[in-house]
């Protein structure tokens, strides 16, 4: 018989894929385009499935049942649209080409838009969990038209990793959803881990704890609210000895982040959508400051002012280490709320109808950024669909509450330090601003009217009005009345 599906591009992300699948009980047809990979991955592992390699394009496609289902798995960017571009001439009205590699949204938008014209299904899903995952079980978002779910997604379903017996994949929505989903999933992790690097650098610069007494503060952790993939393993990093020096490990790595781009999508997104993400934003910048190697070590080497306190004290120190617990508690709450209205937004704009309950379901499992936590914004949209911000939901807004004298208390102590906690200050500033019954954004306007005549509206009337400031200083509405 024919093959169930189909897997083109065969490095480990693909290679894996396809394990996964021929383990499921599926038929899987197997092509790359340096055909060795191929016979390497029936050689290594032909015996864990029933496994359809093809050295051709053109026998890979002749290889798989109607409609075809072919998930592309090769280098984002132009190396997709190659392949996309040899593969059409070889498919019919109705098969279903699945691009499982991490494509920006607008290319998706694009890719689907010129495939739909050609009658074919365009699936642009983002798979998280790295090559274990995708052997082992990813989670999978999957967008495109809701036709093609019906072919692809019991097949999708059975290969992503189950939590309390819910397969972390579900139908997204049109187009670009799947890839916009995973996007700012990586942004949120992107502002998961820079909350928890400041967690660390606080405790460790204002107390004084070493690496191994810290990967006991988060083992600790782990026990609660914060129970999280990331903060687990942060525990196993800090525990970490440098086999060579017997130092620290996270003493040896050069301070350094770099980045292979998500963040900075969801960054740019964020901007063009209006939403503001600044716990991403401030994730995404303090690893661009930390990899200015050249104007960081100008300024060591001229030496620039900061406070002369060094270590917390007596009361000072004292609880300290669970007030950082809770303002990296009430600072996540923010950067997954933000997270969400960027979501929220773009499914607005581009008319996605996404389920954000369900998006925090599906990334309980297989994802970087699997928590506890994510149960509870499950139950949030659970509860309200239409919540308009996830510090609105009463277990957020409590906890946050609960939080909030320790979070001032460590942004405070954190400035007063000189240690740098972008994210958890920034945090507080976007929660204070969203709370502000008077914003000085007003000010902002009246500077806006005066220097470029940009008009505002009043608090006790409708229109939009002009203060003839370089005149008498009257005031003229701008709008006809009947608008
Ligand atoms: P790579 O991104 O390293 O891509 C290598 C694959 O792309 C090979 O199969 C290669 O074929 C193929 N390829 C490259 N250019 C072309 C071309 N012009 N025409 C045809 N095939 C081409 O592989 P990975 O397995 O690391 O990643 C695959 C995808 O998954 C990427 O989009 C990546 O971003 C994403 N990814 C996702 C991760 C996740 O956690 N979700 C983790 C890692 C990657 P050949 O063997 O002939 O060179």
């Amino acid at each position: 018989g024919l093959a169930d599906v189909g897997v083109t591009g065969l490095a480990v992300m693909g290679r894996n894929l396809a394990r996964n699948i021929a383990r499921h009980g599926h038929a899987v047809a197997v092509h790359n385009r340096t055909a060795s990979r191929v016979d390497e991955l029936v050689a290594e592992h032909g015996d864990e499935g029933d496994f359809r390699p093809s050295h051709s394009l053109e026998d890979f496609v002749a290889s798989l049942a109607k409609p075809r289902r072919v998930i592309i798995m090769v280098k984002a960017g132009k190396a997709t649209d190659a392949v996309i571009d040899e593969l059409v001439p070889l498919l019919e009205e109705g098969d279903i080409v699945v691009d499982a590699g991490n494509a920006h949204y607008e290319d998706t938008r694009r890719r689907e838009h010129d495939l739909r014209e050609r009658g074919l299904h365009f699936v642009g899903t983002g798979v998280s969990g790295g090559e274990e995952g995708a052997l082992e079980g990813p989670s999978i978002m999957p967008g495109g038209s809701r036709e093609s779910y019906e072919a692809l997604g019991p097949i999708l379903e059975d290969i992503a990793v189950d939590v309390d017996g819910t397969p972390c994949c579900t139908y997204v929505g049109p187009d670009g959803a799947g890839h916009f989903v995973k996007m700012v999933h990586n942004g949120i992790e992107y502002a998961d881990m820079q909350l928890i690097a400041e967690a660390y650098d606080l405790l460790r610069q204002g107390l004084d704890l070493s690496p191994a007494q810290l990967a006991d503060v988060f083992d600790e952790w782990n026990e609660g609210d914060l129970e999280s993939f990331l903060v687990e393993i942060t525990a196993r990093v800090l525990r970490h000895e440098d086999a060579s020096t017997g130092k620290p490990f996270v003493d040896v790595v050069v301070d350094q982040a770099e980045q292979k781009g998500t963040g900075r999508w969801t960054v740019q997104s964020a901007l063009d959508l209006g939403v503001p993400v600044t716990g991403i934003a401030e994730a995404v910048f303090a690893r661009a400051l930390s990899g200015a190697a050249g104007q960081r070590k100008a300024v060591l080497d001229r030496g620039l002012a900061g406070p002369s306190g060094g270590r917390l004290e007596g009361a000072d120190a004292e609880g300290f280490v669970d007030a950082v617990r809770q303002a990296l508690y009430a600072s996540k709450v923010v950067a997954y709320a933000q997270g969400f209205d960027q979501i929220t937004a773009a499914s607005q704009e581009y008319g996605w109808d996404i389920d954000r309950g369900m998006m925090a379901t599906i990334w309980r499992g297989g994802c970087i950024i699997r928590a506890r936590f994510l149960d509870r914004i499950k139950q949030a949209y659970d509860k309200d669909q239409h919540l308009a911000s996830l510090l609105l939901d009463d277990y957020f807004a409590e906890a946050v509450a609960d939080a909030q004298d320790a979070w001032r208390r460590v942004v405070a102590t954190a400035v007063r330090l000189g240690v740098p906690a972008p994210g958890f200050s920034s945090a507080l500033a976007y929660y204070d601003g969203l709370r502000r019954d008077r914003l000085p954004a007003a000010l902002v306007q009246g500077l806006r009217d005066l220097f470029g005549a940009h008009t505002y509206r009043r608090v006790d009337a409708e229109g939009t009005y002009h203060v003839l400031w370089s005149e008498d200083g009257s005031e003229e509405r701008q709008d006809t009345q009947d608008q």
